[in-house]
């Protein structure tokens, strides 16, 4: 989970890591206030999930509470890289002497992790080591042995940070462990004109396994600006990503998922271009609840025409798959509206297919191929697109 720069900005807050926090808005008319609050003179940042802000005019400085309002207005509901702005952070204007490039982050290939930092920060990083390579400091960290008073020296001296960056590095190394991040970037972390250091600006990447280890971590999900149907979805514990097709999706197992995208994708070449609808993995254990809550999500999805339900039994066998589909139907009602392609195989596929046949639901049918169905499925789905087109027309 990406935090929002105000999230990372408590969490470095809470490691003591040197930060200015503000305040955060979502109405123009708070703005003057706040600012005030805050003395007056501030940076009203957008806080989106992207980076190049500054560039795309997101951040902007404001010398007094009306000119800070003036700014929030402008901000808010801007696009940036697709993202809009709902919330902006305004926080008390800092006087930066230099700006410096600090981050830690998982290195998979060597097993361990990395620092990586710079005195040319502020600007893209990629674009500092396309140009400046030499100004870009690599330093491996042991995970056995973290960031200990020898590690944080050799960053310094690696850098050519000021000494009292070793302190600050210490507590964003806190940041990065104790919160189970895979990510921590400040860019820029900075050196004000008194001399002391300020993240003032903060990109964290939490890592969703360990949430069990944070409950205090669920406040920054950001249900707002989230798909509903994801959230819904994420609410009963279901992997559902939401796609812009008109099939819908169920199967089990991510592998088994991501190739029925890609068979579908490829079957809806053929009619008329229909694609995915979402990703959907129910897992290991697709009993009729989990059916009948996965089915729920994807019916909830007035682009869904139809839905291709892709099983292949291995622990959970072929039969269990089937009951569960049965009662999930009768779970759903009449709320089950669109037609449902069912392929099943594997473990007990016969008596799965039995008891599908015998239960002879109007909107199922069953095809043996895992490209049969997909066919179907894509067919099915243009067959509605192309009655919805006629309808539109005959009106
Ligand atoms: P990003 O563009 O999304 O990375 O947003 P940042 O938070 O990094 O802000 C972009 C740039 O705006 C920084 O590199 C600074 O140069 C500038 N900036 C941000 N906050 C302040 C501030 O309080 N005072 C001054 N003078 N400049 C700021
Ligand atoms: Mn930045």
């Amino acid at each position: 989970m990406d935090l929002m720069e105000y999230q990372a900005k408590e969490l470095f807050a809470a490691h003591e890591v040197p930060v200015t926090l503000g305040t955060v808005i979502d109405d123009p008319a708070l703005a003057a206030e706040a600012a005030a609050a805050l003395g007056g003179r501030v940076v009203v940042k957008a806080q989106v999930k992207a980076g190049g802000r500054g560039k795309a005019g997101g951040v902007k400085l404001a010398a007094d509470p009306a000119e800070a309002a003036a700014r929030a207005e402008e901000i808010l509901g801007m696009d940036i890289k697709g993202h809009t702005v709902r919330q902006v952070l305004l926080a008390p204007a800092a006087e930066i002497a230099d700006e410096y490039y600090f981050s830690f982050l998982v290195d998979r290939a060597n097993r361990g992790y990395l620092c990586i930092a710079s005195t040319e920060g502020g600007v893209e990083i990629e674009e500092v080591a396309r140009t400046n390579p030499d100004a870009v400091a690599k330093v491996p960290i042991d995970p056995l042995v973290g960031v200990d008073d020898e590690k944080a020296l050799e960053i310094v001296a690696a850098t050519g940070f000021p000494a009292e960056a070793a302190d600050v590095i210490q507590r964003l190394w806190d940041v990065f462990v104790k919160e189970d991040a895979s990510l921590v970037e400040v860019n820029p972390l900075v050196r004000l004109a008194d001399g002391r250091l300020d993240a003032l600006d903060g990109k964290v990447t939490l890592d969703e396994n360990a949430d069990f280890r944070h409950p205090g971590h669920s406040a920054f999900e950001d249900t707002a600006s989230g798909d509903p149907l994801e959230v819904a979805a994420k609410a009963k514990g279901l992997n559902y990503v939401k796609l812009d097709g008109q099939v819908g999706i169920i199967g089990n197992g991510a592998g088994l998922v991501m190739s029925t995208l890609d068979v579908v994708a490829y079957a809806g070449e053929r009619h008329g271009g229909v694609k995915p609808a979402n990703f959907l993995d129910i897992g290991g254990g697709a009993s009729a609840e989990v059916m009948a809550n996965g089915l729920r999500i994807i019916l909830g999805d007035p682009q869904v025409r139809s839905v291709f339900v892709n099983v292949f039994g291995g622990i959970t066998a072929c039969d269990a798959v089937s009951n569960g589909i049965v009662q999930a139907l009768e779970l759903l009602g009449d709320h089950a509206d669109k037609p449902l392609v069912v392929r099943l195989d594997g473990n007990n596929v016969e008596a799965g297919r039995k008891i599908l046949k015998e239960a002879n639901h109007p909107l199922v049918t069953l095809v043996e191929t895992m490209d049969g169905a997909a066919d179907r499925a894509a067919e099915l789905a243009a067959l509605a697109v192309a009655d919805d087109a006629a309808s539109v027309a005959a009106e």
